[in-house]
Formats: structure tokens, C-alpha cells, sequence
């Protein structure tokens, strides 16, 4: 018998697939992922380590979370039945797609926006529709009449609406995040990953429109990145469908324990947040005097655009920037892959010290004179 390679018999729209890869770097100031940039308040660390010594780690996790969702019903003020935690909100974004997408369905989009919606809509085997984000007045906005026309289509099954939307960093007005919910009775996600920033939620929505699945994350506000726990709110039905397609243990006890923990300290975090958002109004000023569009911003990073002639202009001069912080040990997130992302920043707020060091850094790189970079 001749041998075939093994990956023969591997699905060739996974082979097809570009992996995603989380970049490491070496030391330095990581301004690249969105994350809190503070360590853990000194009381959260303190109530994690004494519990950690006599919790039941020989044990399975509930498999419920019945604790923390518990502690997320008094947070978001939603039933236990209508909350469903995953491993981080991506295994959410997968379970979605899963319950509700497939071969032949689509996921409608608006690009440029965050990743793993498409990806996830490719594991199942679906396909992605894509209503571009419409740029005006220098922020974006929904594209309410596409979104609707896509949704309309026979095979789509779920639309998705990241807000505020990574990597731009707006929210959208609320008026079109309901036109689209009563515009449409397939799924509409809305990914509320940052709002412990942004303030704004549809989660006192969920019962006018039974469609409207939530996503959160404890990632971002919370500094539980590594931890890997996120949430998502919709009715109980919905969420009683996509507990079919979940692992019985998703979360790991230590997970959803210091999840709870975090819940019960959120003064502690609450300050880091204001912290952060006091960070952010004095970063942003600071950003505008170099040649490069400075996106408004709700959540924790800041979209930039350098201006260029041309994409590939632009291209070149984001790739300069993002290797001469790169040498100067500062890890900015460079963005690509399409239209709308080609040549881009993102940046995330750091503490007081990387935001100065930051600005120190784009200076050294910066002719305010002649107006242009000096890459
Ligand atoms: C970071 C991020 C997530 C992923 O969060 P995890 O809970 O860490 O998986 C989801 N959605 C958006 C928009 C994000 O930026």
C-alpha cells in the first residue's frame, strides 16, 4: 500500500486556514493585547492565595459555575439561567457558532473588527458576509441598512457587533444597534468585551429581544487575561442550547473561584479602571501632534492611522513605527490583513510610566518641525 500523509485526510477548509498567532516578545512595555496593566490589587491577591491552599483541586469544577454565576447575576442584574460562562469569551464566540452556524451558514460582520469572528465561523465550516464599517466624520459606524440586507439572506444565522469595537475603539450609537436587533430575528451578538470602560450595555435589553445574545469578559477591566473566563447573557433558551455543545468542564475551579473573587473586590478593580480611563484622556492629547489619525476611543486602546498617500505608503511607515518601538522595547499591536486595517495601530493604555515612555519614544522618532516621521 502506498501512505498517504495523514493531513490527506484532514478537512481541507481547516488546511485552507491561516493560524492565528499570539505573538511573544521579549521583555518590555506591552501595550498590544488590551489588557489591564496593573497587577492584581494587593486585596485580591491576598483573598486568592489564602483560599488557593485549601480548595478542592482534587475535584472536578462544578460544571455548572454555580457560584459565579450566582455573583454575575447581581452584577449584570440577569437570571442564573440566562448567564453561561465559557473559557474566556472566544469558547463563548465558538459555542455560538456552533449551536447556531455550520457548512453553508454565514456570520455577517463588519470589518474591521475583531478576529475570532470569522475564525469560529470557519471551524464550523461556515462562511463570513462582511458589511464594512462606514467611516465618517473620522469614526465609524454601523452600516445599518447592510447589516440588515445581509441578515436577510437565507443562509445567515448570526450577526455580530462588537462594542466598542476592536480595534477601533467606538462604540455605536445605540438607535442602530437596535435597528439592526428589530430589523432582523436571526442572532445578533453584541460584544461587550470592554464595558467595564465604556459604561454602555444592552444587557436591560435582553428580554424585548429574544435574539440579542451578550458577550463579556473578566480578560480586559478584571486582569484575569491568563485565567481565561468570560460570560455570556441571552434568554434561557439560547443558553440551554449552547450548554449541549460545551465540555462539561469548561472553566477550571481555580477560574470561576477567582472570577467570584474579583466580583467581591471590585472596588479594588474599580479604581484601576478609573485609573486607566484617567490615563487614557491624558494619552490621547499627547498622540494627536504627530502625523497619524487618532481614532476616538471608549474602551482601553487607541486606534491610530499615520498618514500616507497611499495604502502602501501608510503600510510602510506603520511597519517603521511598530519595529523602532519594537527596538525600544514598547510592543504596540500592528494591524493588517485586509482593507480598513492595512497600515494601522492599535495601542493600549498603560500605566503612567509606559504612557511616558511611550510618547518619549515617538518623539525620538519625530520631527514636530518639518511634520514627519524620522524613521
Ligand atoms: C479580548 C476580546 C475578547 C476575548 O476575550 P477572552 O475572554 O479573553 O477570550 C472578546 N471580544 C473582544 C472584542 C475582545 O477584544
Amino acid at each position: 500500500m502506498e501512505r498517504k500523509s495523514p493531513l490527506t485526510w484532514a478537512r481541507q477548509d481547516i488546511r485552507d486556514m491561516v493560524p492565528y498567532q499570539a505573538k511573544v516578545y521579549p521583555e518590555g512595555v506591552k501595550i498590544d493585547a488590551n489588557e489591564n496593566p496593573f497587577p492584581w490589587p494587593q486585596s485580591y491577591v491576598q483573598r486568592v492565595q489564602s483560599e488557593i491552599a485549601t480548595y478542592p483541586f482534587t475535584r472536578y469544577p462544578d460544571s455548572e459555575a454555580k457560584e459565579l454565576r450566582h455573583a454575575l447575576s447581581l452584577y449584570t442584574g440577569r437570571s442564573t439561567e440566562e448567564i453561561l460562562i465559557s473559557n474566556g469569551s472566544d469558547e463563548a464566540i465558538q459555542l455560538i457558532l456552533l449551536t447556531f452556524g455550520g457548512p453553508g451558514l454565514a456570520t455577517v460582520i463588519s470589518h474591521p473588527t475583531f478576529v475570532m469572528y470569522g475564525m469560529a465561523t470557519r471551524y464550523v465550516g461556515g462562511k463570513v458576509i462582511d458589511v464594512p464599517l462606514l467611516e465618517e466624520k473620522g469614526t465609524y459606524r454601523l452600516d445599518v441598512p447592510g447589516l440588515l440586507a445581509a441578515a436577510a439572506k437565507e443562509e445567515s444565522r448570526v450577526i455580530v457587533i462588537c462594542n466598542p469595537n476592536n480595534p477601533t475603539g467606538n462604540c455605536f450609537s445605540e438607535e442602530d444597534i437596535i435597528a439592526v436587533l428589530e430589523g432582523t430575528d436571526k442572532i445578533v451578538i453584541v460584544d461587550e468585551a470592554y464595558y467595564e470602560f465604556a459604561g454602555k450595555s444592552m444587557a436591560a435589553r435582553l428580554q424585548e429581544f429574544p435574539n440579542l445574545i451578550i458577550l463579556r469578559t473578566f480578560s480586559k477591566a478584571f486582569g484575569l487575561a491568563g485565567l481565561r473566563v468570560g460570560y455570556t447573557m441571552a434568554s434561557q433558551e439560547i443558553i440551554q442550547e449552547m450548554h449541549k455543545v460545551r465540555q462539561p468542564f469548561n472553566v477550571n475551579a481555580f477560574s470561576q473561584r477567582a472570577a467570584c473573587i474579583a466580583l467581591e473586590e471590585r472596588e479594588a478593580f474599580q479604581e484601576q479602571i478609573d485609573t486607566i480611563l484617567a490615563e487614557r484622556e491624558k494619552l490621547l492629547p499627547r498622540l494627536k501632534p504627530f502625523s497619524w489619525q487618532v481614532y476616538p476611543t471608549d474602551a482601553n486602546y487607541i486606534f491610530l492611522r499615520p498618514y500616507g498617500e497611499t495604502e502602501e505608503e501608510q503600510m510602510a511607515i506603520t511597519t517603521k513605527i511598530h519595529q523602532a518601538l519594537l527596538d525600544r522595547a514598547l510592543l504596540v499591536r500592528k494591524l493588517g490583513g485586509g482593507p480598513g486595517l492595512n497600515g494601522t495601530l492599535r495601542i493600549t493604555v498603560g500605566q503612567e510610566k509606559e504612557n511616558d515612555q511611550l510618547i518619549a519614544a515617538l518623539e525620538s522618532l519625530y520631527d514636530p518641525e518639518q511634520k514627519r516621521w524620522t524613521l
